[in-house]
């Protein structure tokens, strides 16, 4: 089975579809997990929702998506956020609202855990070294059952080893066996990436072979930003995906 791994889609629609194209012309995928806020920031929730659940799909909640369902209160998030949430609440059709409500904080499928946060925290802690020591790492990893565990949340694509507590940079093309050595893999944000590259960043893992594969796409920036400024969302929300930041 291969499967499209995705983080932090933030209703950008325009980079999920240039994922789903690149990820075709990469050899396709059988099914989609996916790691996370799906909605919030962005202007099409509701667009990027039906894509998605176009697909066999196998999914768990993040913290925007749980707001966006007035699952969680918006008390921890930044002002921007907020209104966004308060938007998204308004936006979302009530099956989406269904699907969104009906997803499990984690999962484990083909022997790899999924959650949005950290092993411990999956809603609302970062998995990032510099919120970390190295026994948070050591204590996360015992928390996980698998030899290898996908988060989203920090918008940062990293590879965490358990041995040693190192983290390590995922660059665009790099390929990594996940059962090889105990692991926690951000692949990084579809719409929102955060670590100063604004291409969309997703992976690609085929489960029979044991490779994960990261990869970077270009998408039509200008086109969510205006989304987003029509919309009439927080104009950091759009200047923000130009710079990856
Ligand atoms: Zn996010």
């Amino acid at each position: 089975m291969r499967y499209l791994v995705e983080a932090d889609i933030h209703s950008n629609l325009e980079a999920l579809q240039a994922v789903m194209t690149h990820a075709e012309s990469q050899g396709g995928f059988d099914s989609i997990w996916c790691l996370g806020d799906i909605v919030g920031y962005g202007a099409d929730p509701n667009a990027c929702l039906t894509l998605l659940r176009s697909y066999p799909l196998a999914a768990v909640s993040g913290n925007h998506d749980l707001a966006a369902i007035d699952a969680v209160s918006i008390v921890k998030f930044n002002q921007h956020a907020k209104e966004a949430i308060l938007w998204t609440r308004e936006q979302l059709t009530s099956e989406h609202r269904e699907f969104l409500a009906s997803n499990p904080l984690r999962r484990e499928e083909d022997g790899v855990t999924l959650l949005h946060g950290t092993p411990s925290d999956p809603v609302w802690a970062y998995f990032l070294p510099q919120m970390m020591t190295s026994s948070d790492v050591a204590e996360n990893f015992g928390q996980i059952n698998t030899r290898s565990c996908l988060v989203g949340h920090s918008h940062i694509p990293f590879i965490c080893l358990e041995d040693g507590a190192q983290f390590l940079g995922l660059q665009p093309g790099q390929k990594k066996m996940l059962a090889q050595a105990r692991c926690v893999v951000n692949p990084g944000s579809v719409g929102q990436p955060r670590d100063g590259d604004p291409r969309a960043s997703y992976a690609l893992y085929d489960a029979d072979t044991d490779t994960f594969v990261h990869h970077r796409v270009d998408y039509d920036i200008e086109a969510a930003q205006a989304k987003i400024t029509a919309a009439g969302l927080p104009d950091i929300l759009a200047s923000r995906l130009a710079v990856g930041r």
